[in-house]
């Protein structure tokens, strides 16, 4: 590089106006020249430097305007969405009201319709009671005509009544001469007048019914209590009551006396027999220590079955006008069963009229014709057949036919009446008893011992 040099004539450089520090350079062509070319690369770098400052501060503003854009863009979203949630708002309140004003008017419209049913129901109401009322009215009437129809038959069937019950003095005054009558000849009979021949001896014997068998069947007790304080043997006190009857000179007919736990029972077989004891017990000094009392006797009880009257009165009145034989005073109705349309009547009468009723079957009640049967209460099992209990008691585990008696009911085996327990006992006890009958049937004659031994039962309760 050339010196900055003053015999050059050039101005001066700065350095050499310093003269303390005068130093001179000199620079080559070819220096100079590099140094020239650096310069003006370094000025190309320094453009091109420039140019790209330039392009990111051109890229920075349009970021920059980009960015105001989007921000002014999401501000005018922002603004339209805070229109829409004041709409929303508004319309929610609108709602609220719309709701309120509807629920108001269904209120409304609910009580309107609650009204208009009341109205209506009164209105049926008011009709029906003027129904009821009607009914009623009628009713009335009805009974009245009804009580006047009555009295009405019942006056008819007093005088119908009389007439039965003059008819019924006339049976009974028949029977007492058919009695005498047959009592008379059996008194001939039994007593045939002397003969002077020896008398023969009867080819048969005389026969007894099986009603004259039964006929103190009909026991009539007496309960005599043994004295605390000198308690005697039964051979004693029967000793005792026939010293007393030799002495009253009162015999009386005995089917037994029995020790109890009280004292002495006396079966007797006629209530006349029971009135002599009782009072031999009462006035006889010797028996004055023995307190007795005769049990009550239960009247005896009939069922009428199946009929279609469902009043006592009437089954009464029915009773007495359509069957001649039976009087007003004979009988009293007790009470009645119902069974579905029908009806069971249970009457009951005195020992003295029971004569009339043992022997009927059928007595006739309304328009129909009813079986009698006594009314005493057996227990027949109609599981396994035999007495004494019931069939919700029973522990056999071998049901029988109550047909023909064989175990259980089979369709396919022959099935033939026989009575079970007749068989059984014709077999036991060597017996010849008929038995083609049903198991249980009332004619059965183990069913009419079983009979006999309740009505005893009863007679003493
Ligand atoms: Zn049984
Ligand atoms: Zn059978
Ligand atoms: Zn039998």
């Amino acid at each position: 590089m050339p010196a900055l040099n003053n015999a050059d004539g050039r101005p001066g450089s700065p350095r050499s106006s310093t003269p303390t520090s005068q130093r001179s350079y000199s620079l080559s062509d070819s220096d100079r020249k590099k140094t020239q070319l650096s310069l003006e690369a370094a000025k190309r770098e320094i453009q091109k430097l420039h140019e790209i400052i330039q392009a990111n501060i051109n890229k920075a503003t349009k970021n920059d305007q980009d960015a105001c854009a989007k921000i002014k863009e999401l501000e005018s979203e922002i603004k339209l969405l805070h229109l829409a949630q004041t709409n929303f708002l508004n319309n929610a309140v609108h709602l609220k009201e719309a709701k309120c004003t509807l629920e108001e008017a269904r209120t409304i419209e609910l009580e309107d319709s609650t009204n208009k049913n009341k109205n209506l129901l009164e209105g049926t109401l008011q009709e029906k009671l003027k129904i009821l009322e009607d009914l009623r009215i009628e009713r009335t009437a009805a009974a009245q005509k009804d009580e006047a129809n009555r009295k009405e038959l019942l006056e008819s069937t007093d005088g119908i009544l009389a007439q039965a019950s003059v008819l019924t003095q006339q049976i009974t005054q028949i029977g007492t001469i058919e009695e005498k009558l047959a009592a008379s000849i059996s008194t001939f009979n039994h007593h045939p007048p002397p003969s002077l021949s020896a008398p023969t001896p009867l080819s048969t014997p005389p026969s007894v019914s099986s009603a004259d068998k039964n006929r103190f069947d009909n026991i009539y007790v007496i309960l005599v209590d043994q004295p605390s304080s000198s308690p005697l043997s039964l051979d004693a006190f029967q000793k005792q009551l026939n010293q007393a009857s030799k002495e009253a000179k009162k015999p009386f007919r005995c089917n037994g006396t029995y020790t109890i736990k009280s004292g002495f029972k006396i079966n007797l077989p006629t209530e006349e027999d029971q009135a002599i004891v009782a009072d031999l017990l009462q006035s006889s000094p010797s028996l004055s220590a023995f307190k007795f009392k005769i049990p009550k006797k239960v009247k005896p009880q009939y069922i009428i079955k199946f009929t279609s009257i469902s009043s006592a009165e009437d089954l009464a009145i029915d009773l007495v006008a359509r069957n001649p034989f039976i009087s007003k005073d004979t009988f009293r109705v007790v009470f009645s069963m119902k069974v579905k349309e029908d009806t069971h009547w249970i009457i009951e009468t005195e020992q003295q009229y029971a004569y009339i009723f043992n022997p009927l079957f059928n007595v006739f009640i309304g328009l129909k014709r009813c079986t009698i049967n006594e009314f005493i209460s057996i227990n027949h099992c109609k599981n396994c057949g035999k007495y004494g209990h019931t069939k919700k008691r029973c522990i056999s585990t071998a049901p029988i036919c109550l047909n023909c008696g064989k175990p259980e009911y089979d369709p396919a085996q022959e099935c033939i009446t026989k009575c079970f327990n007749c068989n059984e006992l014709n077999n036991k006890l060597n017996r010849n008893e008929p038995t083609d009958h049903r198991t249980g049937n009332y004619r059965c004659p183990e069913n009419m011992r079983q009979l006999r031994i309740a009505r005893q039962k009863a007679g003493q309760a």
